[in-house]
């Protein structure tokens, strides 16, 4: 009381306060429209509660879309997979596809987005701390929001990036897209204390995946190799597209586990995600993949993917 009666709203001081605190961070904290359990709202005023179990438990899937002149890539693959982890953890879809599309494309417009990501993520809900699941009608949680991001003209394709290698301490089901994401920030942080920009993870010998991408190499005859769907590693959606991209260009694909020493001598390696597209790797644990250049293949399937997405992108 003290303290506000001497330092009231509108004092010069405290006006003072509010202009600087707002313009500092204006773009992101005072325009961004959040979409939290069914309503619009302000960045300032999106909250959910501390019983909620993504938050508790990490009890929550999420999807990241990306956008390109203002439109969604490959919306409906998202959506599937979204039901898919939904699905593997006993949670249903709280909104339909039409009711989802608009929330993304509502998110869109009133943030207006041309180039960056929508993301989505649903939890089980809020409900007293247990680790029992909570009753089935509990309302789920359901939070999107999004973020302005240069998606095409990124410095890392043309340049490439350097990863280090790491032990997979992931759990047994990378394939539910969750929000347990500690192991991957903290393999991106010991990537980036090795002078790296991410991480490869490595299990029983054999690369699963990178720390938020799945990952590539090209051997010296020319085939692509990437590891096999399963429990050990997300089926990027990005994967699938850019997948198709090498069929359609008649580039061989071998789905199956590499060893990080066949990666130091293959002629290229890359990663995919839905935001950085096809990213070219340099260097592996500080030595260089070929002549230590992004290669032609993956050049060329970030290039034709980015054509695709835009042509199919609603
Ligand atoms: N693998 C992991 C562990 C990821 O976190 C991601 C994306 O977040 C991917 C792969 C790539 O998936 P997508 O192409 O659907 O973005």
């Amino acid at each position: 009381m003290k303290s506000a009666v001497a330092n009231p709203p509108n004092s010069p001081t405290m006006q003072t306060a509010i202009t600087v605190t707002r313009s500092a961070c204006r773009e992101d904290f005072v325009l961004r429209t959040i979409f939290v359990n069914h309503q619009y709202v302000a960045e300032a005023d999106a909250k959910i509660s501390v019983f909620d179990r993504g938050f508790l438990f990490a009890d929550a899937v999420y999807e990241i879309t990306s956008v390109m002149e203002g439109k969604l890539v490959d919306f409906d693959g998202h959506l599937a997979r979204l039901k898919l982890s939904l699905g593997e953890l006993d949670m249903g879809l709280p909104l339909n596809r039409e009711q989802l599309l608009d929330v993304h494309r509502q998110l869109v417009e009133r943030n207006r987005i041309k180039e960056g990501l929508v993301y989505m993520q649903i939890t089980r809900g809020a409900a007293e701390r247990d680790f029992a699941f909570p009753p089935p009608d509990t309302p789920q949680t359901i939070v999107a929001f999004t973020q302005k991001k240069d998606l095409i003209d990124n410095p890392a394709a043309e340049k490439g990036i350097k990863i280090v290698t790491l032990a997979d301490l992931r759990w047994g089901r990378c394939d539910i897209k969750t929000v347990q994401l500690l192991c991957a920030s903290l393999g991106k942080m010991e990537a980036k204390n090795h002078g790296a920009d991410d991480a490869w993870l490595v299990a029983e010998g054999y690369v699963t995946e990178g720390t938020s991408n799945n990952a590539y190499i090209v051997k010296s005859d020319g085939v692509i190799v990437t590891r096999n769907l399963s429990h050990r590693i997300l089926s990027g959606i990005t994967r699938n597209a850019v997948l198709k991209c090498a069929e359609h260009l008649k580039m061989k694909v071998e789905q199956r586990p590499f060893t990080v020493d066949e990666a130091k001598g293959a002629l290229e390696a890359f990663c995919t995600s839905a935001t950085t597209f096809v990213l070219p790797i340099v260097e592996i644990d500080g030595e260089k993949v070929g002549s230590g250049m992004p290669g032609p293949v993956a050049r060329k399937l970030r290039e034709i993917y980015i054509s695709e997405s835009l042509g199919s992108a609603i």
